[in-house]
């Protein structure tokens, strides 16, 4: 049941700053902000915030703006129709370019790449990482996809409940460490990454943002 952005919007932009799965989005000259019902978790932040009250669940929504609930998925059916996910030669790329900053850097990792629903595309680990490396950096991209941000943004969120209930419903993959970044093409996510065995989370973050730029090389 997610929330829906109606007509009332002003487009001050105050919903995006708080919503923990960034799938608030608009596109320059439109007249509103939408919610994307795919992503959104029902956490009504947004809805605390919006100064218009512009925003309703979709089961309690006025008559007048029900609308609105098709506006809303419909503009993220049209932003995202034509999106892929990460090729798969550019996801091994990836894979082997983080490789190749954490060996510069004296470090040993595991990576993994996913689709935009968190399906590994490609995985793997360096030579004397840890074993468990390759799990976490899995959760890690299975996070970053899921909740469409960087997971090092989770973080403070990690003792919320509504997180933890979304861990349990998905079988423990929720990660909410950083070292997950979510790859995004427009307003689409087409896929993500995740690093994982470095001594400190910022170097996990710095390798996966290494191997980003092979994305960025590509063009997307
Ligand atoms: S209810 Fe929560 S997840 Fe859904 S759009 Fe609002 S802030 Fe984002
Ligand atoms: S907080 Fe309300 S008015 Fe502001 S962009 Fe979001 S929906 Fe629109």
């Amino acid at each position: 049941m997610p929330y829906v952005i109606t007509s009332l919007c002003t487009n001050d932009g105050a919903c995006v700053e708080v919503c923990p799965v960034a799938c608030i989005h608009t596109t320059p000259g439109a007249s509103q902000f939408y919610i994307d019902p795919d992503v959104c978790i029902d956490c009504e932040q947004c809805e605390i915030v919006c100064p218009v009250d512009a925003i309703f669940k979709d089961v309690d929504i006025p008559v007048e703006h029900a609308a609105s609930i098709d506006l809303n998925a419909g503009f993220f059916r049209r932003h995202k129709a034509v999106r892929g996910p990460v090729p798969v030669q550019s996801a091994w790329e990836m894979v082997h370019r983080a490789h190749a900053y954490a060996e510069a850097n004296g470090l040993k990792v595991a990576t993994v790449v996913v689709d935009e629903a968190g399906c590994p595309i490609a995985a793997g680990r360096m030579g004397g990482a840890d074993p468990s490396a390759a799990e976490l950096a899995f959760n890690k991209a299975y996070t970053a996809a899921a909740f469409q941000v960087a997971t090092a943004e989770l973080v403070p969120q990690a003792r919320q409940p509504w997180l933890w209930s979304l861990a349990i419903s998905h079988h423990g993959r929720i990660m909410p460490a950083a070292g997950g970044i979510a790859i995004a093409e427009g307003i689409a996510i087409i896929g993500a990454i995740g690093v994982a065995g470095a001594h400190r989370a910022e170097q996990d973050i710095l390798c996966g943002q290494a191997a980003l730029a092979v994305l960025e090389s590509a063009g997307h």
